[in-house]
């Protein structure tokens, strides 16, 4: 069937859907964007993910160019048009369309896109055996808490992951005691390490603050699990007990190698596994099977 977008008001086959040359967030990456799944039928946090659309808006200065009703209708619109129980929902809002010039354009209505495409989860068999990441360095602006759509950076930094085999690139930044994992190019990074704690970036802005990360914390906390908001280096990686990675669409995946070198034996650990069922569970989905031996 032929997805269909939102676009300033009307609603288009996604093959027909165009913003003007003139669009920021075409010229200048004006704008941002936020991506919320639909499992079974329900958004999974969107009161969260809209909190952070407005956060990452007020940043920036744009204006929603809909009320939160009118968002709301255009979001159940949209899916419906597509007809998807279970789906992604891309939300983009630019500072809208003015001849180029850098500074803000006064007057200008900014641009709503909505689209929505079929949600592609981690299959089990990348659950089970958990995924390969790269180290790679973090070239990013000094506001990454702004889910902006200027994702030049986080795009090469995917792109060597893929050319590795990897599924995804953990950046190192340096800080002021030395390397550090920031998170990674679309998802955020988490080690148990070797005192078994688990340990991610904390929400500065040197990271996006990710919705599933959000949830896994306090979950992480419910289930009595020692926890710090700390930065880890690459060398406390090596040496990490367990390494997972979080977002909306990967959820809570073992990550089993970084940089060709195995996480401890190279299984999903206890830790790691505990946080995917209890994800899972608040995303309305079965919990992993048993690890077959
Ligand atoms: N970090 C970055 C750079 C991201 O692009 C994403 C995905 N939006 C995340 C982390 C994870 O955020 P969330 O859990 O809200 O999907």
């Amino acid at each position: 069937m032929a997805r269909i977008a939102y676009v300033d008001g009307r609603y288009l086959p996604l093959r027909a859907a165009t913003v003007p040359v003139e669009d920021r967030g075409f010229q200048f990456a004006d704008g941002i964007y936020e991506v919320v799944k639909r499992i079974g039928g329900r958004l999974i946090d969107a009161d969260r993910h809209l909190a952070r659309l407005r956060r990452s808006l007020a940043a920036l200065r744009i204006d929603l160019p809909v009320s939160d009703a009118a968002l709301h209708r255009i979001v159940k619109q949209t899916i419906a048009r597509n007809a998807l129980a279970d789906a992604l929902v891309y939300l983009q809002v630019s500072r809208g369309t003015a001849p180029r010039n850098h500074p803000f354009p006064a007057d200008t209505r900014p641009s709503l896109v909505v689209t929505v495409r079929r949600l592609k989860l981690p299959t089990e068999a990348e659950r089970q055996k958990g995924c390969a990441v790269i180290t790679h360095p973090d070239e990013r602006w000094a506001r990454c808490d702004i889910k902006s759509t200027g994702l030049l950076a986080n795009v090469l930094a995917k792109q060597a992951a893929q050319e590795a085999g990897c599924r995804e690139a953990w950046l190192v930044a340096s800080g002021p005691a030395g390397d550090v994992i920031t998170e990674g190019s679309s998802t955020n990074a988490w080690i148990v390490d070797e005192h078994g704690v688990l340990r991610t970036h904390p929400a500065t802005q040197r990271i996006l603050g990710g919705v599933t990360r959000s949830v896994v914390l306090e979950q992480a906390r419910e289930l009595g699990i020692p926890l710090a908001e700390r930065a880890f280096s690459p060398a406390e990686l090596a040496r990490a007990r367990e390494a997972f990675l979080t977002s909306a669409t990967s959820l809570v995946l073992p990550v089993t190698s970084v940089d060709g070198r195995p996480v401890a034996n190279g299984m999903p650990g206890d830790t790691t596994r505990r946080l995917m069922d209890r994800y899972a569970a608040h995303c309305g989905l079965p919990a992993e099977p048993p690890v077959r031996g």
